[in-house]
């Protein structure tokens, strides 16, 4: 049995997972290869979040501790992140679809995320998504003999990394 791809009107079949919620959550929908596209390039962590809110989010450490889930499950948020990013298999972080930072309108919250992910503001696009494969091999779990020690830095790097997807992702 097949399953269809959970876009209005798709017919096609569903074989890609979408997240349906931010947290740990094991939740998600199944999404053809140009629906998943699509999720991926317009999907943002920080949606309905005002900017109080994101940059609470990032420095906060409280936030990490909330998670209940074990972490490194294959189906949790940040490992969908990550393994879209990781892999790109869907080709969505081409560098023709990321403009530059304009430094007179860049928001203290990026200016923080740059500094998490070490990076500074001269730094384009593709450095930024080369760094974060860079700090994701790093220091993820499974480079660390499973250690999670890590793991809020990993967090906050990734919502970094998030956040400047966001400010420089075209619409
Ligand atoms: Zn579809």
């Amino acid at each position: 049995m097949k399953i269809i791809c959970d876009w209005e009107n798709c017919k096609e079949q569903g074989v890609y997972k979408a997240p349906l919620e931010r947290d740990n959550s094991k939740r998600y929908r199944l999404l053809c290869l140009n629906h998943i596209k699509i999720f991926n390039k317009n999907w943002n962590y920080f949606e309905n979040m005002n900017d109080q809110e994101i940059e609470y989010f990032i420095k906060s450490d409280l936030t990490w501790h909330k998670s209940t889930k074990k972490f490194g499950s294959s189906e949790n948020f940040f490992n969908v992140l990550w393994n879209n990013a990781l892999e790109d298999k869907l080709n969505i972080f081409k560098t023709s679809s990321f403009k530059e930072f304009k430094k007179a309108k860049m928001s203290q919250t990026d200016r923080d995320a740059l500094q998490v992910m070490e990076l500074n503001d001269e730094t384009k696009w593709e450095q930024i998504h080369l760094k974060f494969k860079e700090l994701v091999k790093k220091y993820h779990p499974d480079k660390n003999q499973g250690s999670k020690k890590y793991e809020d830095k990993l967090k906050k790097i990734t919502l970094a990394y998030s956040q400047l997807k966001k400010t420089l992702g075209k619409k």
